[in-house]
């Protein structure tokens, strides 16, 4: 997927949610069938010869591409939430926020010991969102673990927050 042409189509909202904070929508990005087809298609191309089994789609913007691109590599799709949103029993991890915490959650048994899973949101800011889920996906036992966004946000090293072996891709750096 050509990064100039994510980037022309990714809208920058300032002050939102709240005044100070640019805020990247990446809504523009879904609903042009350009961005959305290139997109898929570039995942697609690397994490065909993986072996994933399973994609952990984080709540609400990881759903879209990690559910479309579970579809194409022939793997399930699992969703992480936020607490209170999943029906059966759960695994949870906490973890810090600017001012204060989060949680994230996953069903118990939505990952096995045979899973190759890949793991996807919208954007990488200080990784600590997708660090937690990792840490749900590791306590499940998953054979291995790769990590993916959309955007990362270079200047806020949010790639320190995996151990150094895990392998995270990004289609747009900003
Ligand atoms: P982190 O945990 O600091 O890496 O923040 C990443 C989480 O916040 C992801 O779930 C993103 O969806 C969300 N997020 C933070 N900033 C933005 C943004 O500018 N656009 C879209 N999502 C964002």
């Amino acid at each position: 997927m050509n990064k100039e042409t994510l980037k022309k189509n990714l809208r920058e909202i300032p002050d939102f949610p709240k005044p100070g904070i640019l805020f990247y929508d990446v809504t523009t990005l879904f609903k042009n069938p350009e961005c959305l087809q290139g997109m898929i298609d570039e995942l697609y191309e690397i994490y065909k010869d993986k072996g994933i089994t399973k994609v952990v789609g984080i709540e609400s913007r990881g759903f879209i591409l990690g559910g479309a691109l579970a579809a194409r590599l022939g793997a399930g799709f699992v969703m992480a939430r936020k607490p209170g949103k999943l029906p059966a029993e759960t695994i949870e991890e906490t973890y810090d926020k600017e001012y204060g915490t989060d949680t994230i959650q996953i069903h118990k048994d939505a990952i096995g010991k045979d899973d190759v899973v890949l793991l996807h949101d919208d954007l990488l800011a200080t990784g600590g969102t997708m660090a937690a889920t990792y840490r749900l996906v590791e306590r499940c036992g998953a054979k291995q673990a790769f990590v993916n966004f959309v955007i990362e946000l270079k200047g806020l090293d949010g790639r320190k927050a995996f151990p150094e072996n895990v392998e995270v891709t990004t289609l747009l750096q900003l």
